[in-house]
């Protein structure tokens, strides 16, 4: 007869390789613990993360100042919150230092814990643009609380504001900033904003409409240099022109966080690159969110990460279920002229059509040879035609 000892020890076991360990605490890490917890109730869960663990949007932080949030109101949970209301274990300020997976534990600078599954919620992180000059390491960048409470307490004293890279967190930026009065300008290399996600005539439509807002642009150049003038920073641009700002934020992109992944020998591309069930080339390890590159495909929005939180969750607590990905338009938080864009995928064969409707309305269809429909911008008081063209749009991924 076994001891009693030997049974609870081999019990505590079996418990420890089903465990779940889940490292981040953003929309992906959260999400996934939120739709395994429904349909595993006793699963032990285990999230660890960098940062404080806070439960807030991330969206918002591009629209908070006309919000009048600050980085202390935009949470809407503490991880000790998030701990009773999931019925997880959370542990903050500590980072993942290293993946064994053969041995299935994580270690961090106090501890090793081993885990069943482990699922990678990492984010991305700021790409930085090539900048020289005595200020280059002045530059603010926006991906989380911290950087906000920075960005917020740099434009207590800030009027001017340069705004280096004119995608879609520059434009949102750039109107959240003047709805608080900021003097903005905007420098990007492209004819137009966000040309890699616009046809050239939605670009402009966003692009007029936010200058006669106050927005200057610098478009076709790129930023080289800050360097400190006085009390504020003189930024040079590729065409020789000079222009001082009290406050230079960059919003060039993000690419995914790879460090650990790389560390652990895990295959990754643009991305962690994951199979349909989100499963890693390693066993029993996952990646999810805007770390992740499922088929190819990197999609660093909230959409996307449900679909796959929402498919994760059921493989983890025993069906394997493959991640699907409807057409999942982005809708731009710029109310000085409201933008919803498909973009049609990068191998897609057809041409934009526009049609220009009042003011900086229009539609801009992408449709093949057949006339179906692989893509859309629409700008103004065209964007509430989201939902008619959305439903004719093939699936992102089937
Ligand atoms: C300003 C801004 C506006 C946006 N607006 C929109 C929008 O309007 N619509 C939209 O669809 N999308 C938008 N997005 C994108 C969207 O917010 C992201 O796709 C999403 O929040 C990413 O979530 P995530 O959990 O993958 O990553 P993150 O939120 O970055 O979370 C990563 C987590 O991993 C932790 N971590 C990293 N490394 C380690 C480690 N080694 N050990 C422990 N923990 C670690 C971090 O602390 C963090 O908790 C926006 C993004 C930004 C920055």
């Amino acid at each position: 007869m076994p001891s009693l000892d030997l049974c609870i020890s081999e019990l505590s076991k079996v418990q420890v390789m089903e465990n779940v360990v889940i490292i981040g605490s953003g929309l992906a890490g959260y999400t996934l613990a939120k739709e395994l917890r429904k349909l595993a109730p006793a699963l032990p869960i285990r999230l660890l993360t960098l940062d404080d663990g806070a439960s807030y949007s991330k969206p918002m932080l591009s629209n908070a100042l006309a919000k009048g949030k600050t980085a202390q109101t935009l949470p809407m949970a503490s991880a000790e919150q998030m701990e009773a209301q999931l019925n997880i274990t959370i542990t903050t300020h500590t980072a993942v230092t290293a993946i064994d997976t053969q041995a299935h534990t994580v270690a961090t600078a106090m501890e090793e814990i081993p885990y069943g599954k482990l699922v990678l919620c990492v984010g991305a992180v700021p790409i930085h643009p090539p900048l020289t000059g005595d200020a280059a390491d002045r530059v603010l960048s926006v991906n989380n609380l911290t950087d906000y409470a920075v960005l917020r307490h740099a434009l207590e004293t800030a009027q001017r504001v340069a705004i280096i890279g004119p995608g879609l967190i520059g434009c949102e930026f750039a109107n959240d900033l003047l709805s608080v009065g900021k003097q903005v300008t905007v420098i990007g290399p492209g004819v137009v904003p966000l040309d890699r996600l616009l046809p050239t005539e939605a670009g402009a439509a966003l692009q007029s409409a936010l200058a006669r807002q106050g927005v200057a642009w610098h478009l076709g150049v790129t930023a080289l240099r800050v360097d400190h003038q006085d009390e504020a920073y003189r930024i040079t641009l590729s065409d020789g022109a000079t222009l001082l700002a009290d406050c230079v934020l960059s919003a060039v992109g993000l690419r995914p966080n790879l460090q650990l992944a790389k560390l652990t020998g895990l295959q990754t591309a643009r991305g962690i690159v994951v199979s349909r069930h989100l499963q890693t080339s390693a066993a029993d390890v996952y990646a999810l969110g805007d770390c992740a590159e499922v088929e190819g495909l990197v999609l660093p929005f909230v959409m996307p990460i449900m679909h796959a939180a929402r498919a994760l969750a059921p493989t983890l607590a025993g069906t394997l279920t493959a991640v699907n990905y409807p057409a999942m338009p982005v809708v731009l938080k710029t109310p000085a002229c409201p933008v919803v864009v498909s973009p049609p995928a990068m191998d897609a064969a057809g041409e934009w059509l526009i049609e220009y409707l009042n003011g900086d309305s229009l539609r801009a269809l992408y449709r093949d040879a057949d006339g179906g429909l692989l893509g859309f911008a629409l700008t103004g008081a065209a964007a509430a035609e989201r939902q008619t063209w959305s439903k004719e749009l093939p699936p992102v991924l089937a």
